[in-house]
């Protein structure tokens, strides 16, 4: 039986750890933190994100059911520098909805889905991920899920949750994601997700994100978020309206480049924002930290049956190389042609243009890549 060390249990973590687990593997799973833990995120969970976390055995219904707050999605909307703006409907027959969830509840759901799958956990902090660590002594694979505390971060995001009376308006907003590109910052843009629809009150998540080779003195995070907040009309209303607000917490992330990520050495291979693994035009993470979960269990599973037949098998590194440059490195391409296609302000401007006046599958196209309704692939080519 193969012994297992994953560092980290966030999405990327808690999916390998899952699916690893149940193809028979001895899995512990180390996290610094105690669950529930907190991660500032946007809470926006693609459909394709969706799909994930349902293989791990939570089914949208049955998600929502246990996280106790969440928010269905059924229209995206994405907004220029200039203010125009187009809406897109999801949640039909050929376009699955979304759904938010804070991220404290999701992780700890998707933690106690590895532990129902065989995993064991243990709370303790790692000095380093390597065959050095004499914690990590004896185990045959070792999986660095440590997000971006792995060192590879070159983004940052801020983001708080405003709480807001319902009201017909409000409702309308409960059921829909907004992202705006800041007028500012070239590769900036905010966001307004709603992440909890109780009887009385909505509580959504409001936020910025921005590339760190961005920030510039008076040019960072918190300028960037009151910039949004005067000038986004749906994060202005909700910041007019709210009874509260909660302390912005920023949190770095490491999104794909063109090339160059190596994702394994050795027995050490990386998944997740570890891997550098977030969309590098939106920032989504949480999909593909799941997907690389699931593909890594997909690699370690084809060695072992390749060994077990004798024939000829690669590393771990080399064979989990292959298979993130075959699989996920493609459509993190694609967004990265995309981020530098659209960068221009004016470029930006225009697309809007386009969108609003264009064909309706110019439309359909770009909100169900931008939103993870559909992959870069499937959308666009
Ligand atoms: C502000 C912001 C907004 C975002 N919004 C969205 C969004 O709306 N939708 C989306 O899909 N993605 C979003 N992302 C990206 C998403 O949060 C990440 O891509 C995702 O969390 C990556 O998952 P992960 O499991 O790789 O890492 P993480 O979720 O960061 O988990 C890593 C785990 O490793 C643990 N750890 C770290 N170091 C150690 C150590 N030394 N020893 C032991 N344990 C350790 C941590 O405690 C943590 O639990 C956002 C990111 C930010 C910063």
């Amino acid at each position: 039986m193969l012994r297992i060390a994953i560092v980290g249990a966030g999405p990327a973590g808690t999916s390998a750890g899952c699916h690893l687990a149940r193809q028979g593997s001895e899995v512990v799973l180390f996290d610094k933190a105690l669950f529930p833990r907190d991660k500032p995120c946007g809470d926006w969970l693609t459909p394709l994100a969706l799909g994930e976390i349902a293989r791990l055995g939570l089914a949208p219904e049955l998600l929502r059911e246990r996280a106790g707050a969440s928010a269905v999605i059924t229209s995206t909307v994405l907004r220029a520098p200039g203010g125009r703006h187009s809406r897109f409907g999801i949640g039909d027959r050929s376009h699955p909805e979304g759904c938010c969830v804070p991220r404290q509840r999701l992780d700890a759901l998707l933690l106690a889905q590895a532990l129902e799958a065989g995993c064991h956990f243990r709370q303790q902090a790692l000095a380093s991920v390597d065959a050095a660590e004499p914690t990590l002594a004896g185990f045959d694979v070792i999986v660095d899920a440590r997000g971006s505390a792995a060192g590879n971060a070159n983004a940052a995001g801020l983001r708080g949750y405003w709480q807001v009376t319902r009201t017909p308006e409000i409702d309308r907003l409960a059921r829909e994601v907004s992202i705006r590109a800041d007028p500012r910052c070239k590769r900036g843009y905010g966001w307004v997700f709603p992440v909890n629809v109780q009887p009385d009150v909505v509580t959504f998540n409001v936020g910025v994100g921005l590339w760190k080779a961005d920030i510039r003195p008076g040019q960072g995070p918190r300028e960037q978020l009151a910039r949004f907040l005067a000038q986004d009309p749906v994060a202005r209303h909700l910041d007019q309206h709210a009874n509260r607000r909660s302390k912005p917490q920023g949190f770095p992330l490491a999104m794909g480049g063109w090339s160059g990520t190596q994702v394994g050495q050795g027995k050490v291979l990386r998944i997740g924002d570890a891997a550098q693994l977030a969309d590098p035009l939106t920032g989504d993470g949480i999909g593909n930290a799941l997907l690389s979960g699931r593909l890594l269990a997909e690699v370690v599973n084809e060695g072992e049956r390749r060994k077990a037949s004798g024939r000829p098998s690669t590393s771990w590194a080399q064979a989990w190389q292959t298979c993130f440059e075959q699989t996920l490195q493609p459509e993190l391409r694609r967004a990265w042609w995309l981020r530098r296609l659209l960068e221009p302000t004016l470029i930006k401007n225009v697309a809007a243009l386009a969108l609003a006046h264009g064909p309706a599958r110019l439309r359909e196209s770009l909100h169900t890549a931008l939103f993870g309704v559909r992959t870069y692939h499937d959308a666009l080519f």
